[in-house]
């Protein structure tokens, strides 16, 4: 089952969009009250969703980086190298 927007193939989301037929983040844009759009291409179907922003996350993959030695500053922009060891891991 993927999401009922058209041009959308994500696969359902787990809560609310399930029941409408729409992937997480169609059914985040239904939530904030605007029209569905188009959603930016992403990785590829069937790869993890790396891209997918969850706050927090960028906090552990600094925490990680700075385990691994690297020297990452608490602001800004992770490299992508760095967010890239951290997914593969
Ligand atoms: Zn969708």
């Amino acid at each position: 089952m993927t999401c009922s927007f058209e041009g959308c193939d994500n696969a359902l989301g787990n809560k609310g969009g399930k029941g409408m037929g729409l992937c997480v983040s169609h059914y985040v844009q239904l939530r904030r009250g605007g029209e569905l759009k188009p959603l930016a291409k992403r990785a590829p179907k069937g790869s993890p969703d790396a891209r997918t922003y969850k706050p927090g996350r960028s906090a552990a993959i600094r925490a990680w980086a700075r385990d691994q030695g690297y020297d990452v500053s608490p602001r800004g922009p992770i490299p992508e190298h760095i967010e890239l060891e951290y997914m593969a891991q």
